[in-house]
């Protein structure tokens, strides 16, 4: 959702002020009924027109990228670091990630324009599977195993019930390489969970949204969903 006079302007047709004059004199419709109000919100699939032409939106695009550590899941940065959307320099779209992977965190990430496809792959709702494999501090055992797959306890809410599976462990080391599989995105949510069972995480990697894994890139690389697979995903 977004402001209607910012539509307009990003469209290239009038200033933000300019879109605002436009619209309090009446010569924008959406949907084709005159909208006056400054603060009327449109989605992608609102009909816009203004003096009676038809705003064309923005192509809509998907993008997979294979996140690399050290770059922050946003558009901008206050801080001025690295952003997911440094990532795609020829990229003309506006894009932003579909919900957000840590700054340390690899791996699958979505970057898209279509705000509607983006909330639905976010909202709890539809569940969508997200597959991590972590590096964590010492040995798991049977009962933290357990514990991670039924729900764990944390400061917002019980997590639900995800799937575990060790792939390696090594006492000398001190370390247990895992696969966690959730639906939920609460914000640093694995990192969370193992930290909880008293085995914190030292590396993160998300190996697969959905049907979707980072197989054949590099970090830092990214190739442009099918037309298939974005049907599939919604
Ligand atoms: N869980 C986390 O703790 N961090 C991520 O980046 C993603 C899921």
């Amino acid at each position: 959702m977004e402001r209607l006079q910012k539509v307009i302007a990003h469209a290239g047709i009038a200033s933000r002020r300019k879109a605002e004059e436009l619209i309090l004199e009446g010569r924008v419709k959406v949907n084709g009924t005159v909208v006056k109000e400054l603060g009327t919100k449109v989605t992608g699939s609102d009909d816009v027109e203004v003096n009676g032409v038809k705003i064309e939106s923005e192509k809509k695009v998907y993008h997979l990228l294979y996140k690399p550590r050290s770059v922050i899941s946003a558009v901008t940065d206050d801080k001025g670091r690295k952003t997911v959307v440094d990532l795609f320099p020829l990229v003309e779209e506006r894009i932003f990630p579909v919900g957000r992977l840590d700054y340390d965190t690899t791996g699958v990430l979505l970057l898209t324009n279509d705000g509607d496809f983006a909330n639905k792959m976010t909202h709890p709702r539809y569940k969508i599977d997200k597959t991590y494999v972590a590096k964590v501090k010492g040995v798991l055992k049977r009962e933290d195993i357990r514990t991670l797959e039924k729900g764990v306890m944390l400061e917002d809410g019980k997590t639900a019930p995800a799937l575990v599976s060790v792939i390696s462990s090594d006492a000398k080391l001190d370390k247990t390489i895992v696969a966690i599989t959730i639906h939920e995105g609460k914000n640093r949510q694995v990192r969370r969970m193992f930290e909880a069972v008293g085995h914190p995480v030292q590396k993160l990697k998300r190996e697969q949204f959905a049907f979707l894994t980072a197989i054949g890139l590099n970090a830092g690389e990214s190739r442009e969903l099918t037309a298939h697979e974005v049907k599939q995903l919604r």
